[in-house]
């Protein structure tokens, strides 16, 4: 929808302040579809700028899914501007050399190289084996560098910009860019300057996981869910571009305090696990949108996790815990092996509590092992969920194939799509 808008926005305020160019019907599209272009890749900074209310009624991934798909559709209109431009107005185009070629088509080039740059770099950076870190800046600066480019080649050709109101147009698309810029990398990380938090415990649990325990130095946070995620910066400046994202796996109900429980699966986490207490952090957050207060009125929930999959599921029966809330639970866990099964002292705890059905799942199960093993398959779920479930709302997370799977199983089963919400710990 927002896409939509931002695309047809441009089309709208040309047809509005004609007369349009003398060009013909050709060339008119063709400049139509650079201004879509561009006001599509100006969204993107609104996208991934982490605004509350883009991301809030949605999820995160959900946000990052579109952006992916919307970014997409901004190379190719901008590839489909240059491509009709070339066939059908070739000396319009004048030549390819940066010496030579007036400076406004060389910009527009380098706005095109820039942003093909940043979907080729994202699509294959592992296979580039870029690291996250590198790919970010490079990603930021692409981004930054092709919007400026792109902007100077609207302002230097000049073509459609020869009426106020085409001006007030190009003047409000770059001030929306160059302010979710200033709010997301200078504003957000000065306000989280001044509310920085200081780990106070890193508890080992099963499996390798670490629990670092932060308490609050300034404001606590605010307005949060259960099964909410946070960006976090340990031992390292507001500024940096160095933060990962990791769910908050107590409740709001459960005090200020926030935890996040840590697998070790790559040099930051390796890290991040034996930071040591005293450490200052920075949270950016609450993100996302896994969480059993978005359906109040559900009669009960079914949870599917895998390894470290627990901890968002983990943070919501905190809360359903704290909150006493009396509706059933179902909860399926699968991990490599029983020794390794985090935080299953504390599950069988809050079965004391709640009205919580816990079942285990162990793939490579020891030999005295009673209950279920192997994988989460349509016949272990079908054992498990009785048939009055199927409306209840499914939160899944787990490893990519894992979720894939039970997507599927459920709905074999017959739980509606729109009763399966999952959490994807891969954003990019
Ligand atoms: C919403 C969400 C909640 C999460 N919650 C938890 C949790 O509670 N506990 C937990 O242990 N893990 C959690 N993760 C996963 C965790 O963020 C990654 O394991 C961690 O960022 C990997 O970093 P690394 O450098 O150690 O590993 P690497 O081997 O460098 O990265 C492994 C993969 O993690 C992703 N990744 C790496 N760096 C980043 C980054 N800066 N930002 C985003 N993604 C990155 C990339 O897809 C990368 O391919 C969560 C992820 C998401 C998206």
């Amino acid at each position: 929808m927002l896409g939509m808008l931002a695309l047809a926005a441009p089309f709208a305020v040309l047809l509005w302040a004609m007369p349009v160019s003398s060009g013909g019907a050709i060339w008119d599209f063709s400049m139509g579809l650079g201004f879509g272009a561009l006001a599509l890749a100006a969204l993107q900074f609104a996208l991934t700028g982490r605004l509350r209310w883009i991301t809030h009624p949605f999820g995160a991934d959900i946000v990052y899914v579109t952006h992916r798909y919307l970014s997409w559709s901004a190379v190719v209109l901008m590839l489909a501007h240059f491509a009709l431009l070339y066939v059908f107005h070739q000396p319009a185009l004048g030549v390819l050399n940066p010496l030579e070629a007036r400076w406004e088509l060389t910009a527009g080039r380098v706005a095109l190289l820039c942003f093909v740059g940043l979907i080729v770099s994202s699509e294959f950076r592992k296979r580039l084996h870029l690291r996250h870190e590198w790919w970010r800046a490079l990603h930021l600066i692409l981004a930054m560098l092709g919007m400026l480019a792109a902007i100077a080649h609207v302002l230097g050709v000049g073509n459609l910009t020869d009426t106020p109101q085409k001006r007030l147009l190009w003047l409000g698309v770059t001030l929306g860019f160059m302010a979710v810029l200033i709010h997301t990398h200078l504003i957000r990380p000065m306000w989280m300057a001044r509310n920085g938090w200081r780990v106070i415990a890193n508890t080992p649990e099963r499996g390798d996981v670490h629990t670092l325990e932060l308490a609050p130095e300034g404001q606590a946070l605010k307005r949060w869910k259960p099964g909410q995620f946070a960006w976090l910066k340990v031992g390292r400046s507001p500024l940096s571009l160095v933060e990962h994202p990791f769910t908050i796996s107590t409740a709001p109900e459960t005090g200020s305090n926030l935890a996040f429980s840590i697998k070790p699966l790559g040099d930051h986490t390796e890290a991040l696990v034996k930071t040591p207490v005293g450490t200052r952090a920075y949270v950016d957050g609450p993100y996302g949108a896994f969480s059993v207060d978005r359906a109040a009125d559900a009669d009960g929930f079914v949870m599917i996790a895998g390894g470290i999959g627990i901890t968002p599921i983990l943070s919501n029966l905190h809360a359903l815990d704290a909150r006493g809330d009396p509706r059933p639970v179902i909860v399926i866990y699968g991990s490599p092996t029983w020794e390794t099964a985090s935080f299953r002292e504390e599950l069988k705890a809050m079965k004391q509590r709640l009205n919580l059905t816990l079942v285990h799942v162990i793939d490579r199960p020891p030999d005295d092992w009673q209950g279920e093993s192997g994988r989460i398959d349509r016949d272990l779920l079908l054992r498990h969920l009785p048939a009055d479930t199927r409306h209840w709302p499914h939160l899944l997370c787990g490893p990519a194939p894992m979720l894939d799977a039970l997507r599927r199983d459920l709905a074999d089963l017959g739980v509606p799509l729109r009763h399966i919400d999952y959490e994807i710990f891969e954003l990019v």
